[in-house]
């Protein structure tokens, strides 16, 4: 009945999560309140990992992509689950480090690395770094000279993919910031030189080809890409790319209208045509390497609010007024995401009306549901957004000086925090004067 599997209802009508009482969790942590369920992020985690054994014979690695969600909490349990990860900034890195993640198991991307992320990444040693474009290449090189060590590298690509999503997160076509393309050459060059630098190893070719994507199609259209490529590259330049990641991008339900695919069919999927690809170009089998990030954590995590005002507004819209809002998931203001809630209190009482569920933010747009048909909601109930697991924390901001809700995990009715709530004291701990 709800968009998320996890979830259920007790004789009080309350919203369950990972066996403890949504209302208890409220009044416990206070709200607004990131609840995550840490089984169904571990077994997602599993799906992917065992769906890699199973179809591709364990020679790929599963990459948990950090931004979804990144944390000491979310890196351990990665790598408590035998995944590696993919990390965008010297902070995702940092985080990383200090959760004692295995460092060769990391992957370090983004179109503008800084000199210092990137001398932090060669510094610890971080397993392969995605090179994003031809300046950052000679920079690295410089760095990896300079503290006498060889790194390895794959080169994002942008294959040229229409995964027919949002145009915010669509990332695969040539007008892109992310990556060289293959239409006018960029990518055989930056390949060609990077062969010719002392340190640096070309291990690998990248592409992400967007986010919240449905169809499996793209991904196997961009694995067959990929695979040309390496066939080309084998034949033009005589180089043979032994890794292949095929990044994330895997959709999740967010309302009803969602239609997600299983997660391991896209590797069972995938390590089909790469299999073909490589005995039809004469190249060897890749390493695989794919990136989700969404999918393990998003449909784990909900938010608690507690409904502070109802505004009935007659032949206008009815609004109820939360007391969190754009800074803990800016997703409606940015990408105008839909999302489903529920009454945590009543669970089960029947939507009767439409809504529009407003943040407490200084801004118009400020909302996180739009004409939702939701059960009567009163003053002081609970509200319970699903499925705000991935890019809600990660995105969070202080907008309004909103300190930023705790986060707890919840495990067969045991609930523990994990990120304590900010409180006023940090949001002025950097002001000086
Ligand atoms: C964002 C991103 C991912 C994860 O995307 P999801 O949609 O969260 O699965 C993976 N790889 C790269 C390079 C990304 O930028």
């Amino acid at each position: 009945m709800f968009v998320s599997e996890n979830l259920s209802v007790n004789d009080k009508n309350r919203l369950v999560i990972g066996k403890n009482d949504t209302i208890e969790l409220a009044e416990k942590f206070g709200t607004p309140l990131y609840v995550m369920d840490e089984d169904l992020i571990r077994k997602n985690c599993r799906t992917y990992k065992n769906a890699m054994d199973k179809y591709y014979d364990g020679k790929g690695l599963v990459l948990y992509a950090n931004k979804a969600f990144c944390s000491l909490y979310t890196c351990r349990i990665a790598k408590e689950e035998g995944l590696g990860i993919d990390v965008v900034s010297g902070g995702e890195l940092y985080t990383a480090i200090k959760a004692d993640f295995p460092m060769d198991k990391v992957c370090f991307h983004g179109n503008n690395k800084t000199y210092d992320e990137l001398e932090l990444a060669v510094k610890n040693n971080v397993g392969h770094i995605i090179v994003d474009n031809v300046y950052e290449l000679d920079t690295l090189n410089d760095i990896a000279g300079k503290y006498q060590k060889i790194m390895k590298i794959m080169f994002r690509i942008k294959p040229g993919i229409d995964a027919h999503t949002h145009s915010f997160v669509q990332t695969g076509q040539i007008d892109s910031k992310f990556g060289v393309a293959l239409e006018n050459g960029e990518a055989f060059d930056i390949i060609e030189k990077a062969s010719k630098l002392e340190n640096v190893k070309v291990t690998g070719l990248h592409c992400h080809i967007g986010s919240q994507i449905f169809d499996i199609e793209p991904f196997c259209k961009a694995a067959e890409v990929m695979m040309g490529l390496i066939g080309e590259v084998k034949n033009k330049i005589g180089i043979e790319i032994e890794e292949l990641n095929l990044g994330g991008g895997y959709g999740i339900m967010y309302t009803e209208k969602d239609d997600p695919i299983e997660y391991d069919k896209y590797i069972e999927k995938i390590s089909v045509i790469v299999k073909s690809e490589a005995q039809k170009h004469n190249v060897k089998l890749p390493f695989i390497y794919m990136e989700p990030g969404r999918s393990i954590v998003a449909s784990a995590g909900i938010t608690l609010y507690t409904v502070g005002g109802v505004k009935d507004i007659k032949n206008v819209r009815k609004y109820i007024s939360v007391d969190g809002g754009m800074g803990d998931n800016p997703r409606y203001i940015l990408y105008q995401s839909e999302y489903s809630a529920v009454v945590a209190n009543k669970a089960n009482a029947e939507p009767c009306e439409k809504v529009t569920v407003a943040g407490k933010c200084c801004e118009s747009g400020d909302i996180l549901l739009k004409d939702a048909m939701m059960p009567k909601i009163e003053v002081g109930d609970t509200l319970a957004v699903l499925a705000t697991g991935a890019y809600n924390y990660s995105m969070a901001s202080n907008y309004n000086r909103i300190p930023r809700p705790a986060v707890v995990a919840v495990s067969n009715g045991e609930a523990k925090i994990v990120i304590k709530r900010e409180t006023y004291e940090d949001l002025i701990k950097n002001d000086i004067i």
